[in-house]
């Protein structure tokens, strides 16, 4: 063991429907996976092959807990997603394979400060300030695959305040689950603890204090949290 000089960190975890918690190691997102939201963020979805950028596990929400408005920013969106809870180790991980290092699935919410990330797109810098804040990712319960098998298809929404903004279907995914799994395992190891934020649907838009964000991914479950 070694002899720590400061109180380690706590490690992060989601809830598991049915009981006990996932211990989180990292976090990967998939940015512009479904052609609508490409579109509406101004780009080609037929031309682009799959890009990833991360969040620290200690960004998670959980529990349907209250999410503080982050400072520096003025246009905080909400980004419903599929997120895939990783259980096998892989590298390499083969099309055909990828559902077998899958541990459940959940409904979460990536949220983004979008004014920062358009002066990073517009700078060619990281994007990292604008994804990878503080309470940057609500989750909902994971539902073990076990007890639901892999969703491929089906409504994946978000209502703010009780209204509808994004509505779209997991199977209009450009890279499926099974193929994001693949494409990221040639660029990491993927290991138990991983998730994977999969990517949204149309209809992003900005949050205020105070708004009731609810997702909900049919056949998976569901994400609620209350910005403050
Ligand atoms: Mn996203």
């Amino acid at each position: 063991m070694p002899d720590f000089v400061i109180a380690p960190p706590a490690i992060p975890s989601v809830p598991v429907a049915g009981g006990g918690d996932f211990p989180v190691r990292r976090i990967y997102c998939i940015g512009r996976n479904y052609p609508e939201h490409a579109r509406e963020m101004g780009h080609d979805p037929e031309r682009e092959p799959p890009f990833f950028f991360s969040k620290p596990a200690d960004a998670l929400v959980t529990g349907g807990a209250e999410t503080p408005y982050p400072p520096a920013t003025s246009d905080l969106h909400h980004e419903i997603e599929l997120v895939v809870a990783i259980g096998g180790e892989g590298a390499g991980i083969a099309v055909a394979d990828a559902l077998d290092h899958v541990f459940g699935y959940a409904a979460g919410i990536d949220l983004t400060r979008r004014d920062m990330q358009a002066v990073a797109k517009k700078q060619a810098r990281p994007w990292d300030m604008a994804k990878a804040f503080d309470h940057s990712a609500p989750v909902g319960d994971i539902v073990p695959a076990a007890r639901i098998g892999h969703p491929a298809k089906g409504p994946i929404a978000l209502a703010v305040n009780g209204k509808d903004r994004q509505l779209g279907d997991i199977v209009d995914m450009i890279w499926p689950v099974p193929d994001a799994i693949a494409y990221l395992s040639t660029l990491v190891t993927l290991m138990p603890g991983d998730l994977i934020f999969t990517g949204t649907p149309a209809g992003v838009a900005a949050v205020e204090r105070g708004d009731l964000l609810q997702g909900t991914i049919a056949g998976v479950g569901t994400v609620t949290t209350r910005i403050v």
